[in-house]
């Protein structure tokens, strides 16, 4: 008898402490992984440093910065759990906080107050797909898995997510469920371009969701916080730094709602920023980035930088030309495509290019495009080998095709 009691009284035991976890993991939903993602993908390519490096030692002119934003929605259920409501609330909610037009941010601590910015960034849905067809900048998929983790499967349709659209023209969000207690994570400048942007979880996306307290659409602030080059504001180790001058060194990372002086490592007077955008403290208890990590984000729009391309992306234009050329081609390397061999990569003023294979008759033409798809050149091919004259074009990006061939599209440049 006793030993039978015993085992009950274990059993329950057990369920209360189950019970206990489950509470934990629902009020710790506030988990940005972005750490272990990278740690687990090793998806940052070298250039990473340097971009980031350079950036920081750039003059930052002032620009109109507008990033084109396609969401994709990944759904399990019969009913969708993001309406477009809530889609247009979450932009609403980036465009609050990018341009410093949210109230609260009047609450920051008055040694701090100097520092809040006005990051002047703002963001659209996307108004064509990479195709130049007419776009609402929601795309909607249903798929079998119950929750994706930070293998990145959701950015694929053949694995149950939904491919990327190409990072020079958008800015690709997902939309989906996340294992428990992931709120999110992104990828930093430099990763691979199918990886390329930020992953919410669908309970924390918008800004009337199931999580109280991730109701002010923060979540997705501060994983395009990320997509923008920063980092956790406690640097991701024990009183580490985040490379940025203006946020103080702190111990680790804040959940809940701090009030008060709150000092770790004493590093500043005015002692922890918990309410930055880049702690993990609740929405309603971040509300600022810094003019340090302004200039970090600014950065990356300058020419040569990772979100340069962005400035000049056609996917808030009126539909009719592709977007992007490439498209459905996006494993092609510059310079060098299945039949087409060009040289010099760079070129500067002629470029050649040699047909390897006979796919092509005498007759057609090759074609020159800008990168949003507006024609330049038009030269015909008069044997395995043509040279084009490209005096007349400015340094950039193009892209050269063979027409009529099912040659795909190549990406060169001009210096
Ligand atoms: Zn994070």
């Amino acid at each position: 008898m006793n030993g039978r009691h015993n085992q009950i009284f274990m059993r329950r035991i057990i369920s209360v402490l189950y019970l206990l976890t489950i509470q934990v993991l629902l009020h710790a939903q506030n988990e940005c992984r972005q750490t272990d993602y990278i740690l687990q993908s090793k998806l940052v390519s070298p250039p990473y440093n340097t971009v980031t490096a350079a950036a920081n030692t750039l003059n930052i002119v002032a620009r109109d910065i507008v990033i084109p934003v396609v969401v994709h929605i990944i759904s399990n259920g019969s009913t969708d759990f993001v309406t477009n409501e809530q889609v247009y609330a979450q932009i609403d909610a980036l465009n609050r906080d990018y341009n410093a037009a949210n109230g609260d941010r009047l609450k920051t601590p008055s040694y701090f107050l100097g520092r809040v910015a006005n990051c002047g960034i703002r963001f659209e849905l996307a108004k064509v797909d990479p195709g130049g067809n007419l776009s609402t900048g929601i795309v909607r998929r249903k798929t079998a898995v119950q929750a994706f983790a930070l293998d990145d499967k959701v950015k694929f349709n053949d694995r149950g997510g939904d491919d990327a659209w190409p990072r020079d023209h958008y800015l690709n969000i997902w939309v989906c469920p996340l294992i428990s207690a992931i709120s999110g994570y992104a990828s930093v400048p430099g990763a691979r371009e199918e990886l390329d942007g930020v992953v919410i979880n669908e309970s924390v996306f918008g800004i009337t969701n199931r999580n109280g307290i991730n109701s002010l659409g923060r979540v997705a602030v501060h994983e395009i916080g990320h997509w923008l080059g920063l980092k956790h504001i406690w640097g991701d180790g024990y009183c580490g730094d985040d490379g940025i001058d203006d946020t103080p060194q702190q111990k680790s990372y804040h959940k809940g709602c701090p009030s008060g002086l709150v000092t770790s490592c004493g590093s500043d007077p005015g002692g922890d920023m918990y309410m930055n955008y880049m702690d993990l403290t609740d929405d309603a208890c971040r509300y600022m980035f810094t003019e340090g990590q302004k200039k970090k984000m600014l950065g990356l729009f300058e020419p040569g930088q990772a979100r340069f391309p962005l400035l000049s992306s056609g996917a808030l234009s009126a539909p009719g030309n592709p977007i992007d050329a490439l498209w459905g081609n996006k494993d092609l390397k510059q310079g060098s495509v299945a039949n087409i061999g060009l040289s010099p990569v760079p070129a500067t003023t002629s470029l050649r290019v040699e047909l390897l294979e006979t796919g092509t008759v005498p007759g057609s033409r090759l074609l020159v495009y800008n990168i949003v798809g507006q024609p330049l050149l038009s030269v015909p091919v008069t044997g395995k080998v043509v040279q084009i004259d490209i005096s007349t074009l400015k340094s950039g990006q193009y892209l050269l095709k063979v027409e009529n061939s099912g040659v795909p599209a190549s990406k060169f440049i001009k210096l």
